[in-house]
């Protein structure tokens, strides 16, 4: 990386850099925090598990039954004929038989409840009569191991029940508790600092004077990166000037692992980002072949990762999911997956001019087909900000393409990917 910002595509007649050659030079520039902490079952929700997790005992532990009915030996219940049994006692969840079925003999048994020694299957009640004291059975031949979950059929002592690098959902926090795991071990949270700049940026809940917008990026960052492996600490809008934008940097990177801003990366007079940032860091500037969001700065600040968003709301959502998202991803440990990316019939024809990849704001739906389709949000420019609120995917068009026709085939990625 260099410390000027000329690294790649800095000058405006280069080559644009693809989404997937910038998404890889930011994974090969960041690693995972190495800093863990200890937490209790509950507080680790929705966080990054650090090491694996190896079981200490069978899960179930012991074989029990899978059915309310009565405990029996299998080889008491020949082919065919009916077969009398006496009940010897009872076995609850929680509350094993003490002793030990023999010949001729049963177990009245719940569900859950350990099976005897001596039963080796199951029956079910509603497959008996019972008459004082006795069962009667006349179904077909009893199967060794019928209506029977084995002592370790979930997991067994010493598997990994989950590997480092997994997201502990719902799910997981059973599974732990299942082998009887109350603490885990995962990645501190990662810290993030983000800021605005711009002169032109009022905070919401002051009013407008002629000339200024509101500031809509902190608050769509602070949404995106509000998530439990997140902790997230909002500077404030910086104003268009050397000094501020200088201060803000060093403060930032005081404090974060990761440092994003939005705005200030284009190539007006007023833009700032980039030319600070080749003064205290290291840094890329990169024009990605992407639509929205074609400036992108990246680099290192002290010891945090840096990204330059743009500054127009769609480009910094739109930048934010296809690179920021994806380094958050390692830094925090989390396993490497592929995109969540669907096939979907667009609804009408996408107009797109060769040169970027295009990742126009779609509305993702169930044809009358039954099959996935696709149709546009309608206007599509970056400062647009309905655009996302109404999707729920990016239609991806790629660089070449001169868009689609109404019936295509598209590539689309649900929001929902964004989520985990
Ligand atoms: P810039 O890259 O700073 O020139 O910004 C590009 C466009 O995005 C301009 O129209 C800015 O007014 C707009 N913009 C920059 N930052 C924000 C923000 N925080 N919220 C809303 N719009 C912004
Ligand atoms: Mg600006």
């Amino acid at each position: 990386m260099s410390t000027t910002p000329t690294d790649c595509c800095a000058d405006p007649g280069q080559k644009l850099l693809s989404v997937e050659q910038g998404r890889k030079r930011i994974l090969t520039a960041v690693s995972a925090i190495q800093a863990t902490e200890q937490l209790h079952l509950r507080a680790a929700l929705g966080r990054i598990l650090c090491e694996p997790v190896v079981a200490r005992i069978d899960v179930p532990p012991f074989a029990n039954s899978a059915m309310d009915g009565y405990a029996v030996r299998s080889e008491d219940c020949p082919d065919s004929g009916a077969v009398v049994l006496e009940i010897i006692g009872s076995a609850f969840a929680g509350a094993p038989f003490p002793d030990r079925v023999g010949a001729g003999q049963c177990v009245r048994i719940m569900t859950g409840a350990v099976l005897p020694d001596g039963a080796d299957a199951v029956l079910m009640q509603e497959h008996v009569s019972r008459e004082q004291g006795q069962i009667r059975y006349e179904h077909r031949a009893v199967q060794h191991g019928q209506n029977v979950r084995y002592a370790g059929e979930d997991t067994r002592r010493g598997d990994t029940v989950l590997p480092a690098g997994r997201r502990l959902g719902a799910a997981e926090l059973g599974l732990l508790a299942s082998v009887g795991v109350a603490e885990v071990c995962v990645t501190r949270k990662l810290r993030v600092a983000f800021f605005s700049t711009g002169d032109e940026l009022a905070s919401a809940g002051t009013p407008l004077v002629r000339g200024q917008i509101y500031d809509s990026n902190r608050y769509a960052l602070f949404g995106m990166l509000s998530r439990p492996e997140i902790e997230c600490y909002d500077l404030g809008v910086i104003p268009d000037r050397r000094e501020a934008v200088r201060t803000a940097f060093r403060e930032a990177a005081a404090m974060a692992d990761l440092v994003l801003t939005t705005g200030g990366v284009s190539v007006g007079e007023a833009d700032y980002v980039t030319e600070t940032l080749g003064e205290l860091g290291e840094i890329s500037f990169w024009r990605m072949a992407m639509k929205p969001g074609k400036p992108l700065a990246f680099g290192r600040l002290g010891n945090a990762v840096f990204f330059g968003l743009p500054g127009n709301p769609v480009s910094v959502m739109a930048t934010f999911y296809q690179f920021a998202l994806p380094a958050i991803r390692k830094m925090t440990g989390q396993q490497a997956r592929e995109p969540l990316l669907i096939q979907a019939r667009s609804s009408q024809d996408l107009k797109k001019a060769p040169g970027r990849m295009e990742f126009q704001r779609g509305i993702l739906q169930r044809g009358p087909d039954g099959q996935w389709q696709v149709s546009t949000t309608g206007l599509q420019g970056s400062h647009l900000l309905s655009s996302m609120s109404k999707a729920n995917c990016f239609i991806l068009l790629p660089a070449d393409d001169t868009g689609a026709t109404a019936g295509d085939l598209v590539t689309v990625q649900p929001f929902q990917d964004f989520s985990s």
